[in-house]
């Protein structure tokens, strides 16, 4: 692993970034031993100012924060880790050290999530579409989604992107609607992918 980091006394700030979520999880200082034993080890290792020693994070806890690359910024003075958290990342129990509680971050995905509840929780039905298929009710919204689903097979036989597209978006967005209909987001769906992964 390359990094040029400019030779130093001095502690050097290491960003912490999950490298699947790109969540930032945390900052700790390191110095140039903390920095050799994270790569031959591939846990990071920080160096401790509250302890002053190296501290291998999750050498208590066993949350470990599992090497994935590190990259030094534009001028070699800062880093930035990316990990495979083994676990929460704050000794709080949280992922990250600036969350209140643990959710999944599908970015602009689960800002439509986040939307959806409130209007479901919210809207005036007569004015939010999303609120009026709520008040239709669990038939009406799975019949939605398997017609949005008939529209995108019969668009994929075409050559048509912006319709295949068109219809995709509407399936998805219906699906999400589904989803929160039957009491789940859409990270329930993705533990499911992941178990089968193993
Ligand atoms: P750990 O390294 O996870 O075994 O935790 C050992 C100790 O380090 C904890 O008891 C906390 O005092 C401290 N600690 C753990 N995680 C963090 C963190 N994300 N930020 C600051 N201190 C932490
Ligand atoms: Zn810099
Ligand atoms: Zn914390
Ligand atoms: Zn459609």
């Amino acid at each position: 692993m390359e990094v040029n980091i400019k030779n130093t006394d001095d502690l050097i700030p290491a960003i912490i970034q999950d490298s699947e979520t790109k969540n930032v999880l945390m900052l700790g200082y390191m110095n140039m031993e903390s920095l050799r034993k994270t790569i031959e080890t591939q846990k990071v290792t920080f160096f401790s100012r509250s302890k002053q020693r190296l501290w291998t994070k999750g050498e208590e806890s066993g949350n470990f924060l599992n090497l994935v690359d590190i990259k030094n910024d534009c001028d070699g003075d800062t880093l930035l880790i990316r990990v495979k958290p083994a676990g929460p990342t704050c000794h709080t129990g949280k992922d990250t050290c600036w969350q209140e509680e643990n959710k999944a971050n599908y970015g602009f995905i689960s800002n439509l999530e986040d939307t959806i509840k409130k209007r479901r929780e919210n809207a005036d039905s007569e004015k939010s579409y999303v609120a009026s298929l709520f008040e239709k009710g669990i038939n009406k919204i799975a019949q939605k989604v398997g017609e949005e689903a008939v529209e995108v097979v019969i668009e994929a036989k075409d050559d048509n992107d912006e319709l295949f597209l068109s219809e995709s978006a509407d399936l998805l967005f219906h699906y999400l609607i589904l989803l929160q209909a039957k009491g789940f987001q859409l990270d329930d769906v993705v533990a499911v992918l992941k178990q089968r992964q193993k």
